[in-house]
């Protein structure tokens, strides 16, 4: 499988040489040069496989020859070994049509776990027998970065430098960054939000020069091998509900674009998915994208569902540059410069075959939290509640099930949970004593400066 840019002039790659890059070196987005399809056949095949079954028939075409089945096999064995449940990501159903899908049962207690944890392994098996130590910079909202840390925490020639915005993480996030005392783990605050944090690591990875240096490498979802590790479990979902024969809708609370496109490329490589509804919050650019072709960037509003407070959704670039066919460089630059754009006809109406989008209040979010604890005992994360509001007043047919993603473990935001429903979830004791251990982190200015000077002196050059 070869990987191109959706800016169209970075050189071609394999997966091995696209996982270990994450961004492209003309500042795109890498993506499969052509969708691998499933036939009927195929995906009837999947029946009864185990999470870990299904995730090598998914992803095998798109690890090529980089990577032996055998190993892809262990690999997927090993990451998902650290799931608290068999089942990896569990269907919880809630009324006659709509679902759960649990994607939370990982360490760190988010959906970001699901795709990290393998992406740590691959990093891991890529670098091994090479002397060149890996430096990745990551921009995180709250759960990529604990997700990111908690895989390559430890691991040999890899450092991690991690920007969260202070203040806008939760408590239960930030300790789960904070109190990984590992020497290769470097925990940043940044004086700004998470698209401060992320334009500065899109600008150190676009700093050539650096770059180059200090070989950089994204965690972020702008890698391709983390919306690949997702593409699983909407064939795993589906296939529980009766696919083929059955199409199914998934629901998705998005901030990056990352998980809902990974819902895209299930369907591009031929699972029946009646919608893919995309949920945000009142941070809504990409609700207003998909509605009237609007993508421009507005200021962050906080809210409880702090991962999906974002304005610039990165793989949305993914989408664009698919139902454009080719590369998006030139709208892509337009973007940069101006912060906003408007889609084409073809990109519109290419987006309204198979996705549809709501963008949810917090009351209505919280009003999501209480039908799910009164009517299906289930107590639910903001992010999901925002999935599980868009899913119920999303237009489908009535015949169809509707799949909400959970992302979050509801302890994880304890505090928005309880102000809701009255109910105080309780942390999994295998998160442990969490809130007794010593945190480590640094606070630095929302400059670029500050941010390469920092990674500078810490990150280890290449020799
Ligand atoms: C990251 C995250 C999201 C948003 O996912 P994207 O892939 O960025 O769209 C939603 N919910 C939770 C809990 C998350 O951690």
């Amino acid at each position: 499988m070869r990987y191109q840019s959706t800016r169209g002039s970075a050189p071609l790659l394999g997966f091995r040489d696209v996982t270990l890059a994450g961004l492209a070196s003309d500042g795109g987005l890498y993506v499969p040069a052509e969708w691998p399809r499933f036939s009927h056949e195929d995906i009837e095949a999947l029946k009864g496989l185990s999470y870990v079954e299904t995730a090598v028939r998914v992803m095998a075409p798109f690890t090529g020859d980089d990577l032996s089945e055998a190993d892809l096999r262990a690999l997927c064995e090993q990451a998902y070994g650290r799931f608290s449940q068999a089942a990896v990501t569990p269907l919880v159903q809630l009324d006659h049509r709509h679902f759960l899908l649990e994607l939370f049962h990982g360490p760190t207690l988010a959906f970001k776990d699901v795709a990290l944890q393998l992406l740590g392994l691959l990093f891991e098996k890529f670098l091994t027998g090479s002397s060149e130590p890996l430096t990745i910079v990551g921009a995180t909202s709250g759960d990529t970065g604990s997700a990111a840390i908690d895989a390559v925490a430890g691991r040999h020639g890899v450092d991690i430098f991690m920007l969260h915005p202070k203040g806008r993480v939760s408590d239960v996030q930030r300790r789960q960054m904070t109190t990984v005392l590992a020497p290769n783990v470097h925990n940043i605050a940044i004086e700004g939000s998470f698209d401060d944090a992320q334009a500065m690591v899109k600008a150190l990875f676009n700093d050539a020069d650096f770059s180059t240096r200090f070989r950089l490498s994204a965690v972020n979802s702008i890698n391709w091998a983390r919306l690949m590790a997702q593409v699983v479990y909407y064939f795993y979902a589906a296939v529980r509900l009766g696919s083929p024969a059955q199409k199914v809708a998934f629901a998705v609370p998005t901030g990056n674009f990352g998980d809902v496109f990974a819902g895209y490329v299930a369907a591009k490589m031929g699972l029946p998915v009646e919608r893919l509804v995309v949920a945000t919050n009142v941070n809504d650019i990409l609700h207003r994208a998909l509605s009237s072709g609007d993508y421009s960037a507005g200021t962050v509003t906080p809210t409880a569902a702090p991962s999906m407070d974002i304005q610039v959704s990165s793989n949305f670039e993914r989408l664009l540059s698919d139902l454009a066919g080719g590369s998006v460089a030139e709208q892509m630059a337009g973007f940069e410069a101006s912060k906003a754009m408007r889609l084409t006809n073809a990109q519109r109406e290419g987006a309204a075959k198979i996705f549809a989008s709501d963008r949810i209040t917090p009351e209505e979010m919280n009003e999501a939290m209480r039908w799910a604890a009164a009517e299906a005992a289930q107590v639910i994360d903001p992010h999901s509640a925002i999935g599980l509001a868009a899913a119920r007043r999303a237009d489908l047919p009535a015949d169809v099930p509707v799949v909400t993603l959970a992302t979050a473990h509801p302890a994880k935001f304890a505090d928005a949970v309880e102000r809701a429903t009255g109910m105080r979830p309780a942390l999994p004791t295998r998160v442990g004593d969490l809130f007794d251990r010593q945190e480590r982190y640094d606070v630095l200015p929302g400059t670029l400066d500050a941010v390469r000077d920092y990674i500078a002196e810490r990150a280890k050059p290449r020799t």
